[in-house]
């Protein structure tokens, strides 16, 4: 029998979609212009650029010209931050984020701190992962310049209110980004609405290909540049454009705007059935994040007695491809930064295992999983010395 390549990790990265695809490659062969070229071939790539940046903009209802370019979500997530931090030097020097932020946040906030002088405070999230509004309400003054809260968290799947957020940060004047690379494609996200000032996009989370992203600046507003060079998008990106990537980023935008309905509602549906499988037939277990408000894809379950790297180790030899938010994984001792700031223990931490569903899920993929996981996690326990201590205390559950 073949083995079976299931990948349940769409929330890390996702395949390409056939059609984003095949939008691309006459950009790799035929329209290989440079879209600053003055001929046809330069404006056939700007053509594609051009109606990339409509489709972008449209999937988050802002006007093309407030969106940007750029590698990724990690250097959106950089640019807002360094961009808007030196803009702003002389208005305060005070940055409000969250302890739950992907790496690309938090490490370029800890570059601002110890380079650059400014001061970061980092709030709080519940037991859920949601931000705590009132420490917002309280930390937050006339020095503060910006505010930089993740719309969806990429491990627990917890969503924030980012218009309530907003409108704190607008308050005091200070300027609102929010890391939208796992909502942006996953959920609707409507920058007029929200009112942010500035948010990180990446295609590759939504089926466009990897090393592609995109930051909207509202328009107005002032930051300075971080890659330095040509006159590029408005001369606020500098670098030739990678015209295929725009394009796929561009097509996999409109896909997830017109499926948007149904990919929430599937989703959701495979995922709840994922959680109410493995809640019924495993003992021990603890769903984390945000019951409802949370990513619809996004299982996050934290197995007691056992190891995260374990559960991984067994799914991979089953085919299945999940994630982990327990310590080895990530190349550390420490659960990670999320789970301990949600209030974990970290037996609970470090048993924790992500499954991620995407648009190529089915229901087989999740019978096959609710099939074996269930297996994995006893196998395990069996050799948990922590489970075999407990067993003697609970006699009834032998
Ligand atoms: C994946 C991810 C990033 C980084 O995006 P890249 O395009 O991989 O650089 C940033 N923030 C969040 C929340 C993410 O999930």
């Amino acid at each position: 029998m073949e083995k079976r390549r299931l990948y349940m990790d769409y929330s890390a990265t996702t395949p390409v979609k056939k059609e984003v695809l095949e939008a691309m490659m006459p950009y790799y062969t035929t329209y290989f212009g440079n879209a600053s070229s003055f001929h046809q071939f330069g404006r056939e790539a700007k053509e594609g650029l051009d109606k990339a940046r409509a489709q972008v903009a449209a999937l988050i209802n802002a006007e093309p010209r407030e969106v940007f370019f750029t590698n990724g979500g990690t250097e959106s997530d950089n640019w807002a931050l360094e961009g808007t931090a030196f803009a702003r030097k002389d208005k305060g020097n005070h940055i409000i984020t969250t302890k739950i932020e992907h790496h690309a946040i938090l490490h370029t906030c800890e570059y601002l701190q110890k380079v650059h002088g400014f001061e970061v405070t980092y709030l709080d999230v519940d037991a859920e992962g949601k931000v705590d509004l009132d420490q917002l309400k309280r930390v937050i003054s006339d020095n503060t310049i910006l505010v930089s809260v993740m719309y969806a968290n990429n491990e627990v799947g917890t969503i924030q209110p980012i218009k309530e957020i907003t409108k704190i940060a607008h308050q005091y004047g200070a300027l609102m980004h929010t890391d939208a690379v796992q909502a942006s494609g996953n959920i609707p996200v409507d920058v007029k609405d929200l009112d942010v000032d500035l948010m990180s996009m990446s295609g590759h989370k939504i089926y466009g290909p990897k090393g592609i992203g995109a930051l909207f600046v509202k328009k107005g507003v002032k930051i300075h540049n971080f890659i330095h060079g040509g006159a590029q998008e408005k001369k606020k990106r500098a670098g030739t454009e990678n015209i295929p990537a725009i394009v796929g980023y561009g097509k996999a935008a409109e896909l997830a705007k017109a499926n948007m309905d149904h990919h929430v509602k599937e989703l959701t549906r495979l995922r709840e059935k994922l959680l109410n499988g493995i809640v019924e037939t495993i003992p021990h277990v603890k769903i984390n994040g945000h019951r409802t408000d949370r990513l619809p894809g996004n299982a996050n379950i934290s197995f007691e007695f056992i190891e995260g790297e374990g559960i991984l180790l067994l799914l991979d030899q089953l085919g299945i491809g999940a994630s982990s938010g327990s310590a080895c994984t990530s190349g550390s001792l420490d659960p990670s930064h999320v789970l301990m700031a949600l209030g974990l223990p970290h037996e609970l931490a470090h048993g924790s295992l992500r499954l991620t569903v995407g648009d190529f899920t089915t229901e087989d993929d999740i019978d096959y999983i609710l099939e074996n996981l269930p297996k994995v996690i006893a196998r395990l326990r069996e050799l948990s010395p922590l489970y075999q201590t407990y067993l003697k205390e609970h006699p009834e559950e032998k």
